[in-house]
């Protein structure tokens, strides 16, 4: 089943961080590999059709490969087809739909097994964000098929009641949208007003939707059941069943922290689950094993993004030529 011995560094996710990683280890003449449990950039992928980046295309880009977009913030496909094209033309040696299963010290380094296969690799870089882990309701019914996590088009929730559960960006980027393919839009809200880290440019046109009634908003209330035609609600005015068709619960995602601590990396104990790693040098509290890109921020999603952890891959590379250097590799 052992395909490849010893890499100087396998790289564990295909999205902006791991591909920026791979880029920097191909300069640097590293042997290496990119393994992605689904297409290139996965995560971008299954973001909403019509989403815009908050960043301007130049935050986005990774070593300095021009990122040409039609407007100043780029959209969902002018990314995708961004980093597609800095794998394709750059030949990066990436395995797609390849999942990771397994880190485990070996003799020399690592042994990293996948469900199609396992590596030997003197070192290791994690950058499997948080997109997969969606935080859940924990609600009777939250497992009905009419509920969802992941938003994509608007137009498949036009003429329905739709629930928005949340007050980020997510949820208010499908509340506005699907409001103007006509849905008739609920917004659940835990807290008392719409996310204050909601883009400034939308938050005034999701307020004005409120107040003038377009959209329905329920603040400092909760879901606390879905059933297959209505959803239950707990408000400050006492419990409210309201018609229902679907369920978008936009309320945030986690990284895999069993994948991590699996791997021997050590999470803060204060709720935050932050991993623990070097800032100067990306590695974890296991030697020779890596951080990069959101992952760092453990609970903290919002902490990191495409914009601040580019970064990560010329800090991990650096450290990894220099101890081979220093080996007299
Ligand atoms: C809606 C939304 C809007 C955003 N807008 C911006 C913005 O405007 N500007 C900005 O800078 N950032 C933005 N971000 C944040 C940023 O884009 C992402 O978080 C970005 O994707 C981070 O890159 P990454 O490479 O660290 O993680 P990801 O892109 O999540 O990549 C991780 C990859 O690892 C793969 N993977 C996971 N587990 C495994 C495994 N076991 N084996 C193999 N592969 C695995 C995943 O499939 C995925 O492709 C946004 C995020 C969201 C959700």
């Amino acid at each position: 089943m052992e395909t490849e011995k010893n890499l100087d560094v396998l790289i564990i996710g295909g999205g902006p961080i791991g591909i920026a990683c791979g880029l920097e280890a191909k300069k640097q003449g590293l042997s290496y590999l990119i393994l992605e449990k689904g297409p290139i950039v996965n995560s971008l992928f299954n973001y909403p059709v019509n989403m815009q980046f908050f960043s301007s295309s130049e935050r986005l880009e990774i070593d300095e490969v021009p990122f040409i977009s039609k407007e100043a913030k780029p959209k969902r496909n002018e990314a995708l087809e961004y980093y597609r094209r800095i794998v394709t033309s750059n030949r990066l040696r990436i395995h797609l739909f390849e999942k990771v299963m397994d880190i485990r010290r070996a003799a020399n380094g690592f042994r990293v097994t996948s469900d199609k296969a396992a590596y030997g690799a003197d070192r290791v870089v994690i950058a499997t964000g948080f997109y997969d882990l969606p935080n859940p309701l924990g609600v009777p019914g939250e497992d009905l098929p009419k509920v969802s996590h992941y938003y994509k088009d608007p137009h498949f929730y036009a003429s329905q009641d739709l629930a928005v559960v949340g007050a980020s960006n997510s949820a208010v980027d499908a509340a506005l949208e699907c409001w103007r393919k006509g849905a008739r839009v609920t917004m659940v809200v835990r807290g008392p007003e719409i996310g204050r880290r909601v883009k400034y440019w939308v938050r005034p046109d999701i307020l004005n939707r409120i107040e003038e009634g377009s959209i329905t908003a329920y603040f400092n209330s909760t879901v606390t059941e879905i059933r297959p035609d209505a959803l239950v609600i707990q408000t400050p005015e006492g419990a409210k069943t309201l018609p229902n068709d679907f369920v978008l619960a936009l309320t945030g995602y986690q990284p895999n922290f069993e994948f991590l601590e699996q791997a021997g990396i050590h999470l803060s104990a204060d709720g935050k689950r932050l991993p623990e790693y070097n800032p100067e040098t990306m590695e974890t509290n296991v030697p020779g094993l890596y951080l990069a890109g959101v992952i760092c921020g453990g609970m903290e999603t919002h902490k990191w993004f495409i914009e601040n952890s580019r970064e990560h891959a010329q800090l991990i590379m650096d450290h990894i030529t220099a101890g081979r250097t220093a080996a007299g590799a």
